[in-house]
């Protein structure tokens, strides 16, 4: 196969059509048009072998991811995601791994409604390119900034399974049969909290997706809107397989400094508080409160009422 054939048999063939796209794949440049009063929202997340993922990840887990870890930067923004654009390098041509590939892909791409309309196809060391483009009305895109004193602080989901998955995978770690699928699955299939990101754009004040762990996460959230923040690790939300499978403070450890939760860290002020519920509701998403902002710049941690330091959990043999 060559260049042309791989684009035409496992991606244009299967690229979903959006009236927005005027041309698509198969020209120099793609044309779409934007919407009246919407801002383009655009992301790039690059995937390369042996640094973002292991060489022996499945074909359709890493199609479905790589598309998936652009749509959580457009959910954390509050967009709606559009088109994307596709760089793919590879070392050879292996039609059965880009049909596993192109499978995992096209399922998310089909599930929230974004259409591939061009790339590139190179060879070389196995990388995967995205850039991903969404709308949101124009003024009122979530971002970093913006969270104020006395905001509360809520995570989307479940934090820390898809580090365990990814222990699990690499044989580290073994759990109950029971948890097996779901914890791994976390890590290869993670949910980019998109309806819910729409639906934080009028209620939030500030948003993070996490992708490096929320220790770490929330730091850029604090040092964009100059606050600090105090987090009760006691209310963190962590699956019955993670809390099954580990001590209690190991499950802390995950869930504060594991990455790739792809869950949304959101700000809310107290005044938005209920309709937070209710919004957050409709979007089927599980979201808990973990804390406060606070004045200063300084991430603090509390247990039952008491100062609570990542040190005392092993926390850098997790970091
Ligand atoms: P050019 O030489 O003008 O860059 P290419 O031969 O690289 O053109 O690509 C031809 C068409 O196929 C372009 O529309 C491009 O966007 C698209 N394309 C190339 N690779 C991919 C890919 N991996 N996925 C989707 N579209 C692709
Ligand atoms: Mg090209």
């Amino acid at each position: 196969m060559k260049e042309f054939q791989i684009i035409e048999h496992f991606f244009n063939s299967r690229s979903q059509n959006r009236r927005d796209v005027e041309l698509g794949i198969g020209d120099d440049c793609a044309l779409v048009q934007p919407a009246i009063n919407k801002s383009i929202a655009i992301s790039c997340d690059t995937l390369v072998e042996g640094v973002h993922f292991y060489p022996d990840i499945p074909p359709q887990a890493l199609g479905y991811k790589s598309l998936a870890v652009n749509l959580s930067d457009l959910a954390s923004m509050g967009a709606e995601p559009a088109w994307m654009t596709l760089a793919l390098t590879l070392p050879d041509v292996d039609e059965a791994w880009l049909k596993e590939f192109s499978k995992g892909f096209f399922d998310a791409a089909q599930y929230y409604g974004v259409a591939l309309i061009g790339g590139d196809t190179t060879r070389g060391p196995r990388s995967i390119t995205v850039t991903i483009n969404g709308q949101v009305p124009t003024g009122k895109a979530l971002t970093r900034g913006g969270a104020q004193n006395g905001d509360w602080l809520y995570v989307t989901g479940t934090l820390g399974d898809s580090s365990l998955g990814l222990d699990l995978i690499r044989g580290k770690r073994t759990v109950d049969a029971e948890y097996h699928e779901y914890l791994i699955n976390r890590h290869y299939y993670p949910s980019p909290r998109v309806l819910a990101g729409q639906s934080l754009r009028t209620l939030a004040s500030a948003a993070i997706d996490l992708s490096d762990g929320l220790a770490s996460d929330i730091k850029h959230l604090l040092k964009q809107s100059e606050v600090g923040a105090m987090i009760d690790v006691g209310q963190l939300p962590l699956s019955a397989a993670l809390k099954d499978s580990v001590t209690h403070d190991e499950a802390l450890s995950y869930a504060l400094s594991g990455g790739e939760d792809y869950e949304l860290l959101f700000a809310v002020p107290e005044a938005q508080k209920g309709a937070l519920e209710t919004a957050l509701a409709h979007a089927g998403v599980q979201f808990t409160q973990i804390g406060q902002i606070t004045p200063g710049d300084k991430l603090r941690l509390k247990r039952n009422g008491e100062q609570f330091n990542l040190t005392n959990i092993g926390f850098e043999h997790f970091s």
